[in-house]
């Protein structure tokens, strides 16, 4: 694989130009070119960090065996990270110094308008400057889907009156690949690796929890410091002076949707990315019907059961129930048990609840200390001190029942509910099939409206 890098003043494009036999594996390669409008002028962006770039655009047709080469010439210290960390070659490199990590620097965070990313931004330094990859269709591009960008906009707007710097950066990158989507999981990263230089940025921050660092979500704990975030790319995003920074590394989603309810820039926060806009989520989707839950295991104010349970029946809600194991289990599992508790009469509530099996409350409503020693030396009392007026530490017990947590062994009585769970499921099939086909129209009728060049963006 090959990328040709192209800085004019307000966009860098990235041009894909593969060899045979780097288009295989699971991930098409439907474009060739995508395209980042930026603020930084030509010449200010690190030759490093475009490099970096154009990997986190090609990276799921680049083949290990084969030399990834660049137009853009990188440091040797940069190739050895590559090589280091996610076992990448490169094929051009230059004898120019690496980035060095700006003395005077800020963090930057990547920008979802997620209630994570929210509560990230909540608890860093009042220093820290967002970035936000809005996604633009490019010229002719047929494909559409389902996201809506106009809630996280808004997100942005939000931020900014209440006084946060916030760069939105459009970009035709989910494009490359087919199905659209990021061609890897740290792209989001790049709008702020190409502001890096301009904004003096000596820290990339992204707001995953800990479901997902410590990877509860798939059903067992493996710890962060061995993930491919960690322990591949943080000496690449080092390579280029930046420190990795995932303040909200060792909370759940209970303790960030905690956050958002309660800190001033939580009115940024929507986990929905299909709503038309903020504080208008589609109610549908099984992001939606997560956040329902927990917002009301936090306010104990429930809706009524017929309105939770129309939440997980559509077809890709119900999806993430019958899931093995669920989607975000540790955190169903706590809002089920606490609407039980509350006195819910849902069935479906009460299969889910078994399901999973105890209540992992005491520790989801804390925070996993050894997260924290991950985060920038610089950065890492001011980020503990803020997150701890949210969550207090963990016992050694509870941080003991984190690493012990396993659901993916034989167990009778949960084999037993997910009988139920199939049960209850097949006697209310999805409703909204025809709703689906009436939206899929929609949604391709707007995409061909607003299918506008980056040019006229
Ligand atoms: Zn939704």
């Amino acid at each position: 694989m090959h990328v040709e890098v192209e800085h004019v003043p307000g966009r860098v494009t990235f041009t894909l130009e593969p060899a045979a036999g780097d288009e295989v594996g699971r991930v098409g390669l439907a474009r060739r070119s995508a395209s980042f409008l930026v603020d930084a002028p030509p010449g200010g962006v690190h030759p490093d960090v475009l490099v970096v770039a154009a990997l986190l655009c090609a990276r799921p047709w680049v083949h290990r065996r084969r030399r990834f080469s660049c137009s853009v010439p990188a440091s040797r210290d940069l190739a050895d990270a590559l090589h280091a960390g996610p076992r990448l070659r490169l094929a051009n490199l230059g004898d120019g110094p690496p980035r060095h990590t700006p003395a005077d620097g800020r963090p930057g965070l990547c920008f979802s308008g997620g209630t994570d990313s929210v509560a990230a931004l909540a608890v860093m330094p009042g220093t820290t400057r967002s970035y936000h990859l809005a996604r633009r269709a490019p010229a002719g591009e047929r494909r559409s889907t389902l996201m809506d960008g106009r809630a996280a906009l808004e997100s942005c707007e939000v931020l900014r009156q209440q006084g946060h710097a916030v760069t939105v950066v459009p970009s035709d990158v989910e494009y490359l690949a087919d199905p659209v989507g990021f061609p890897h999981d740290l792209t989001t990263a790049v709008p702020l690796l190409l502001h890096a230089d301009a904004d003096r940025l000596d820290a990339v921050a992204w707001g995953a929890p800990l479901e997902a660092t410590y990877r509860l979500q798939r059903g067992r704990f493996r710890d962060y410091a061995q993930s491919p975030f960690v322990a591949e790319w943080g000496p690449v995003l080092a390579a280029l002076g930046l420190a990795t920074c995932v303040p909200v590394a060792g909370v759940s989603e209970v303790v960030t949707s905690t956050i958002v309810a309660r800190h001033p820039a939580g009115r940024a926060a929507q986990s929905c990315v299909r709503g038309p806009g903020l504080g208008r989520p589609c109610g549908r989707c099984p992001k939606c019907a997560r956040k329902t839950l927990l917002a009301a295991s936090i306010s104990g104010a429930w809706p009524p059961d017929r309105v939770l349970e129309r939440q997980w029946r559509g077809t890709e809600s119900r999806q993430h129930l019958l899931a093995e194991p669920m989607k975000v289990e540790p955190v169903l599992a706590h809002c089920a048990h606490r609407y039980l508790a509350d006195g819910g009469g849902s069935e479906l509530l009460r299969i889910v609840a078994a399901k999973a099996g105890p209540d992992p409350r005491a520790w989801l409503a804390r925070s996993y200390e050894p997260a924290l020693e991950l985060l920038p030396a610089r950065y890492r009392d001011a980020i503990a001190d803020r997150l701890h007026e949210y969550a207090l530490p963990m016992s050694a017990d509870e941080e003991a029942a984190v690493r012990a947590y396993d659901v993916t062994g034989p167990d009778p009585g949960r084999a037993s509910a997910q009988e139920d769970l199939h049960r209850w499921m097949a006697a209310r099939p999805p409703r909204d099939l025809t709703r689906r086909a009436a939206d899929r129209v929609r949604r391709e009728l707007r995409a061909r409206r607003a299918r506008t060049d980056l040019d006229a963006g």
